[in-house]
């Protein structure tokens, strides 16, 4: 669904490491500058969040994240096998006289509740993560995921962080690298993924697998190509072959890689690059408006 004047956007990558993060909290710097307080940075990266790093939000409001695992009242089990078979993700198992529960490879879907004859299993809650909220010192509103140590479910988590998209403000959301259900939970609640590559023969395959998975999804996407100047052109050519559009070039830099390291994004240490990459959101809003504007 295509948020009015102020399109949810997402940014991606097919892979960690290439700027994306940078990328996302640079953007929504920028565009705070020329809308103050209407922009929302959500960090779904629930595994590794970083753009707390970048961003340094003061942290007013945590929500546990809980799923729905089984609990097996043994006195009332007949260890008839059945939650067993049924479980298509091997986390609860009959041996013997014991019912074992592995909660962390458990997907919360509840047909071993469903399918036990005699209504031995409970359906218990259990914390899987949080959802934190704040308030960067100039003024962005702050989301970001944070999975529970050890836990393996990041998806639960990820859907509950892109939740957080207020339609009434500039959303930016950082989403995890890769294209698994968590990228995809991330970006589906976007109207258009920024996919963020570096020009290498590594950048390129991976930017291929997300730019497929969009394509599935009938996501727009554009590219942004980190570290221009090294590498290969092949993912030029491939999105130009493909006609995918190239939103921005940030070029290999040291002094951009420094700042980086220093903890500071993009719009903090170089306000040259502020107008270009408000230019890269009105791109983005330009392209959505014509593309309903196409097909009214
Ligand atoms: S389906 Fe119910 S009764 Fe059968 S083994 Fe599982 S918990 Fe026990
Ligand atoms: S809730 Fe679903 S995934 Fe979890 S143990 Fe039961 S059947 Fe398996």
């Amino acid at each position: 669904m295509l948020h009015a004047d102020r399109p949810t956007v997402s940014v991606a990558a097919g892979k960690g490491g290439t700027g994306k993060t940078l990328f996302a909290t640079s953007l929504a710097v920028a565009l705070n500058e020329v809308q103050p307080g209407q922009v929302q940075l959500i960090d779904c990266d629930v595994e590794e969040p970083n753009a707390d790093i970048l961003l340094h939000p003061q942290i007013a409001e945590r929500e546990p994240v809980k799923v729905l695992v089984p609990e097996v009242d043994l006195d009332t089990c007949t260890r008839c096998g059945r939650c067993a078979q049924e479980c298509q993700f091997s986390a609860i198992a009959v041996i013997r006289d014991a019912v074992l529960t592995f909660p962390d490879l458990c997907a919360a879907c509840g047909v071993c509740a469903y399918v036990c004859p005699v209504g031995a299993i409970a359906e218990v809650e259990r914390q899987v993560g949080i959802v934190e909220r704040g308030m960067s010192p100039e003024g962005i509103h702050f989301v970001q995921g944070r999975l529970s140590v050890g836990d393996q479910r990041a998806t639960p988590v990820t859907k509950a962080t892109a939740r957080m998209v207020d339609v009434n403000m500039i959303s930016i959301l950082d989403a995890p690298p890769g294209t698994a259900c968590p990228m995809q939970e991330s970006i589906e609640s976007s109207d258009y993924c920024i996919l963020v590559t570096e020009p290498t023969p590594f950048g390129l395959a991976n930017l291929q697998d997300a730019v497929e998975t969009c394509r599935r999804m009938e996501l727009p996407c554009g590219v942004v190509i980190n570290r221009d100047g090294i590498g290969t052109p092949g993912v030029t050519d491939y999105c130009t072959a493909e006609g995918i559009d190239i939103l921005l070039r940030i070029p290999q830099d040291r002094s951009i890689a420094e700042a980086y390291a220093r903890g500071e994004t993009l719009a903090h240490s170089f306000p040259q690059w502020r107008d270009e990459l408000v230019d890269v959101y009105d791109a983005v809003c330009k392209f959505l408006r014509s593309e309903s504007t196409l097909t009214t």
